[in-house]
């Protein structure tokens, strides 16, 4: 294919996306593909010669197209969403176009300087104040690998990228079992070893970190010749949006001179509403925060916000400058590859600008206000219904439920053939998770496009199907 025919098949591929966006209702939401399906379709070895654009686009119709799980279903109310915009696909589809490494300054002023522009628009209206930085990492897994290995290094008076951990005493990290696995998956990679993740146990309806137990946790190491080094604090957890007490949480952070890194990874989004913000009421004090913009307000996977109070301490954790990376003679420039993992860096904050451009802080606000407000009300029909169980309460839009007949004995083997009967149905889409070692359905409304209808229909296939479970 030569760029002489890409206006021709880009039209084509914006054509075929009006349409797919257009009449998405009409699939299932979940991929009703088995396993190998997709892989028996496809040749054993790649074409030696050039193959036909209208082949590869054909086969991108029959073989492909059935194996997706379509992510953008507004009636997508598994795990948490990962929204795409019009406006959004169409900066991803610039910044394809443009192909350009932006690991530093020189290697693309304006994808620097843009992102510093936009993410601060976001700390802003997220009510956090200018002593935060951000950044762009890869995702809320990089970004809270960076925070684990800042407050190794801080702990460690900046030796152990130098030294290693052999011979220091153990490092302690505090955070309740309700924290993402990717934490879990920090502290392995940074050497503190997952024997020194204690776990705090968790109180109240937020399921958040007891208060209490986190302070005498952190006096007891330090009693027993231990160097806690941070806590890691949840806002929205994935299982049924747990969310500690950022506040409390905070001054114990300062009283023991504590990294506070905050993984908000979802509900950081419905934080552009001032009146969500109570909830992570704390978290200016924090050293670091991260949120996924596109988990909620359309930021178009990929894509990680990450704020941090000291930049320096970030870069003297992670930044690498070898010659050939180096730039002489600018001052006051921002090389962003120095804050994170990879060197690599893609034009991320494109999608950020048009997406803020396109819709408003008011529009991506009121679409989080409708989806909080209509998973309320599917939470409050359904736990109306005798033989439904509330799990856990609503966190934004995130509420938990178990379907509990009288007489039923295994009600974790009936709620997984709910969930796998309702998504073999298709016409929506959930997913099941642990609450305190009980099997209970999630369910969480986020498409950008869902209407109202479409988040009651739920109501309508989840009583459905279950009466039709022996
Ligand atoms: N933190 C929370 C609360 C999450 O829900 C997730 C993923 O869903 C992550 C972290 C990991 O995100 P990522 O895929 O960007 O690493």
């Amino acid at each position: 294919m030569k760029w002489d025919e890409f206006s021709e098949w880009g039209r084509r591929a914006a054509d075929w996306a009006q349409e797919y966006h257009g009449t998405i209702r009409d699939r299932p939401v979940r991929a009703q593909s088995q396993p190998g399906d997709v892989l028996n379709a496809l040749p054993t070895s790649a074409p030696e010669s050039p193959e036909d654009m209208e082949d590869v686009f054909n086969d991108f119709e029959q073989i492909v197209m059935p194996g997706m799980t379509h992510w953008q279903h507004p009636r997508f109310f598994a795990y948490f969403p990962t929204n795409a915009t019009p406006a959004s696909v169409l900066a991803e589809y610039m910044i394809a176009n443009l192909s350009a490494q932006c690991m530093l300054w020189q290697t693309s002023p304006a994808a620097t300087e843009l992102e510093t522009r936009v993410l601060d628009w976001l700390r802003q209206a997220m009510g956090l104040p200018d002593a935060f930085s951000g950044v762009i990492q890869d995702s809320a897994s990089g970004a809270t690998l960076a925070a684990v290995l800042t407050m190794r290094e801080r702990a460690l008076k900046w030796q152990g990228n130098s030294q290693g951990l052999p011979g220091q005493k153990p490092l302690r990290v505090y955070a309740s079992r309700e924290v993402h696995t990717s934490i879990d998956r920090a502290i392995w990679i940074s050497g503190i070893g997952e024997a020194n993740l204690v776990r705090i146990p968790i109180i109240g309806e937020n399921r958040a970190m007891d208060s209490a137990a986190l302070e005498a946790a952190i006096v007891a190491d330090k009693a027993n010749g231990m160097v806690p080094a941070g806590i890691v604090a949840c806002v929205g957890g994935t299982g049924t949006g747990a969310t500690d007490d950022i506040a409390a949480v905070s001054a114990i952070a300062k009283r023991h001179d504590l990294y506070l890194h905050v993984d908000a990874a979802w509900a950081g989004n419905a934080m552009i509403c001032p009146e969500f913000q109570p909830m992570w009421a704390g978290a200016e004090e924090a050293d670091s925060i991260v949120f996924n913009p596109y988990k909620w307000i359309g930021g178009q996977f990929d894509g990680s916000v990450h704020f941090v109070r000291s930049p320096e301490d970030l870069t003297r954790t992670l930044a690498i400058s070898p010659e050939y990376l180096k730039t002489h003679g600018k001052d006051g420039i921002v090389n962003y590859s120095e804050w994170s993992v990879p060197l690599g860096r893609r034009f991320r904050a494109l999608k950020l600008w048009f997406l803020i451009r396109a819709y408003g802080l008011e529009g991506l606000r009121s679409r989080i206000r409708n989806h909080v407000t209509w998973s309320r009300a599917l939470h409050d029909k359904l736990g109306a219904v005798s033989g439904f169980e509330i799990v856990t309460k609503p966190m934004w839009s995130l509420w938990t439920f178990r379907h509990a007949p009288k007489g039923a004995t295994d009600l974790d083997e009936l709620n997984l053939r709910l969930v796998t009967a309702i998504n073999d149905d298709g016409r929506i889409y959930l997913t099941q998770t642990r609450v305190d070692g009980v099997l209970a359905i999630r369910f969480q409304a986020g498409h950008f496009e869902a209407t109202e209808d479409d988040v009651m229909m739920a109501y309508d296939v989840i009583t459905e199907i279950s009466e039709g479970l022996k």
